[in-house]
């Protein structure tokens, strides 16, 4: 069976370093639409160009474009043995197209990264990224593990920008929890601990998913 799994979380929740780690020990791709943006802006695409002002005031890129591009993206063979999603999708629009997408396929697994938003605060107001290739820096780094780039701040992490998201997130992608909650393929996981304990729940968390998928009736 296929690994469909989306990683829900604010910003700031560490669901990009989970869905990475995730990914890599499954051996299928980390999708991230916030990565995806952050190339088109870097290539300076028609989309990227559209994108680049809204997200650098912590708003939404509209659902048509990000559909669209999500369809694309698990559309390419690589995706057909299973994928993580990170950050997609971020509204309920997202979500039930993306129920539509995933008709013919696997069950969608969902798990929620929960986190207090003083922690998410503090966390996006510290957080470095490599200026080179993107990649997220672990504390204590003075350059990037991956590629030896200079560590910079996410240009959407600075203060007023990080205080819109987390508004933006409340308004338009906490619903997004509602949605799944009532399904039997959704949990919720601690987000406020240290990584390698949440990483720990995150695959509990997926086995006992997959569990009750394969015993029909159970409930995970
Ligand atoms: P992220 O790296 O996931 O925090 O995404 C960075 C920015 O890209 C967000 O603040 C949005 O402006 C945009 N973005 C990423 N994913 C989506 C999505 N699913 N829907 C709308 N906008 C998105």
């Amino acid at each position: 069976m296929a690994l469909n799994l989306i990683v829900l979380g604010p910003p700031g929740a560490g669901k990009g370093t989970q869905a990475e780690r995730l990914a890599r020990l499954r051996g299928i791709p980390k999708i991230s639409t916030g990565d995806i943006l952050r190339e088109a802006v870097q290539a300076g695409t028609e989309t990227g160009r559209q994108a680049k002002a809204i997200m650098s005031r912590g708003e939404l890129v509209s659902d048509d474009v990000m559909i669209r591009m999500v369809q694309e993206r698990l559309d390419r063979a690589d995706a057909l043995p299973g994928f993580v999603l990170d950050g997609f999708p971020r509204t309920v629009a997202q979500a039930a197209a993306l129920d539509g997408i995933m008709r013919e396929r696997d069950p969608l697994l969902v798990v929620d990264i929960e986190v207090p938003e003083a922690e998410l605060v503090r966390r996006l107001s510290t957080r470095l990224v490599c200026g080179d290739c993107g990649a997220n820096a672990a504390g204590g780094d003075t350059v990037c593990g991956r590629c030896k780039g200079q560590l910079v701040q996410r240009p959407d992490d600075s203060d007023g920008v990080v205080r819109e998201r987390l508004t933006v997130y409340r308004r338009q992608s906490a619903p997004l929890v509602a949605y799944y909650r009532v399904r039997p393929t959704f949990r919720s996981i601690n987000g406020a601990q240290p990584v390698d304990g949440v990483f720990d729940d995150l695959a509990a968390a997926v086995d006992a998913l997959v569990a009750g998928i394969a015993t029909p009736g159970a409930r995970p």
